[in-house]
């Protein structure tokens, strides 16, 4: 069985009755904006695994679109959607109206000083898509309070976004790590002693592909079927920078694989980056980081794919 809640006062009411009545009740989080697919299905079986309960959110956030066009166009079977949470036995979906999320309407969202993870990358390509989803979790994490925040590593940009809300959320100052500095290390996970308010732990989840290596993304049903074809080559490039990274300096990877990738029919690279996999602040040299992580957005037609492999 699977409890659908539309109302914060609804899911705020449901899970303290269950925390009263269990004592204490472990609940893990999954938020997504819908169109689901084997990726946020990975998501919600670990949690399920994990905790007590796990709440599911469906919820097409309005404000992290920064292109009006790909909010129309974002898929929603909300049908179909419901029978696969049902299939993988979600406890809760919470499936609001933007009135619950954004009471004083989504012109008045709140600056979360993002440091330079606002404007790089992601945020470089889709100006103020980062505060719109910094505004959407936190709301959601009010709302919900759980005990892990379930998020795919598919999106390793918006996970640094979420644990620098996480941690700016409830901690004191001095306790944040400094972003903005571009200094690294922020050991989050070390946080959490020095914290009165316990937060979610952060949970990120591995990315899970097609069969040909395609990251799975609600965006690849707009692929045409060549398009879906060439697209695998993104992750095909991915896995070679992750099989031969000694072999080669950071810049030269990157020039190649930038290369390669805009030979595919179609495929344009937006950005190609190798980072700090703590900090996400560039690297051009392997040694400036214990791990680094190779990101890329690139568009394939005018679909806009995001993918990423961890190195070492
Ligand atoms: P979205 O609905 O695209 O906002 O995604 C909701 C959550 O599912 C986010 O934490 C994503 O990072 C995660 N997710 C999306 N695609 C995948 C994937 N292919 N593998 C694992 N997690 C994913």
């Amino acid at each position: 069985m699977m409890i659908l809640l539309k109302q914060v006062g609804h899911v705020q009411d449901f899970l303290t009755r269950k925390r009263m009545e269990k004592g204490t009740l472990l609940i893990g989080f999954v938020p997504t904006l819908g169109a689901l697919h084997e990726g946020h299905l990975s998501l919600i079986r670990r949690s399920k695994a994990e905790n007590d309960l796990t709440v599911c959110s469906i919820y097409v956030n309005p404000t992290q679109f920064n292109d009006p066009k790909d909010l129309e166009k974002y898929p929603r079977p909300i049908e179909k959607d419901i029978a696969l949470l049902l299939e993988v036995q979600c406890d809760i979906l919470f499936l609001p109206y933007t009135k619950e999320i954004y009471p004083d309407g989504i012109q008045n969202l709140k600056d979360y000083d993002l440091g330079k993870l606002e404007n790089f990358l992601e945020g470089a390509s889709r100006p103020n898509h980062f505060k719109g989803v910094a505004n959407v979790v936190d709301r959601l994490l009010q709302i919900v309070q759980p005990d892990r925040l379930y998020l795919g590593q598919k999106d390793f940009q918006q996970v640094k976004v979420i644990e620098w809300v996480v941690a700016r959320g409830k901690t004191e100052e001095k306790f944040l790590p400094d972003w903005q500095a571009g200094k690294r290390d922020p050991d989050l996970s070390g946080l959490k002693s020095k914290i009165k308010n316990p937060k979610p732990e952060i949970i990120m989840c591995d990315i899970v592909r097609e069969e040909d290596g395609l990251a799975m993304s609600s965006r690849n049903v707009r692929l045409t079927a060549s398009q879906r074809i060439n697209a695998a080559g993104i992750s095909k490039e991915l896995f070679f920078i992750r099989d031969h990274w000694k072999e080669f300096e950071p810049e030269t990877l990157k020039k190649q694989a930038i290369d390669r990738i805009n030979s595919i029919p179609g495929a344009r690279v937006d950005y190609l980056e190798f980072c700090d996999a703590v900090s996400l602040t560039s690297i051009h040299d392997w040694k400036e980081a214990e791990h680094s992580v190779c990101v890329t957005a690139v568009k394939v037609g005018d679909v806009r794919l995001l993918d990423n492999v961890m190195i070492p």
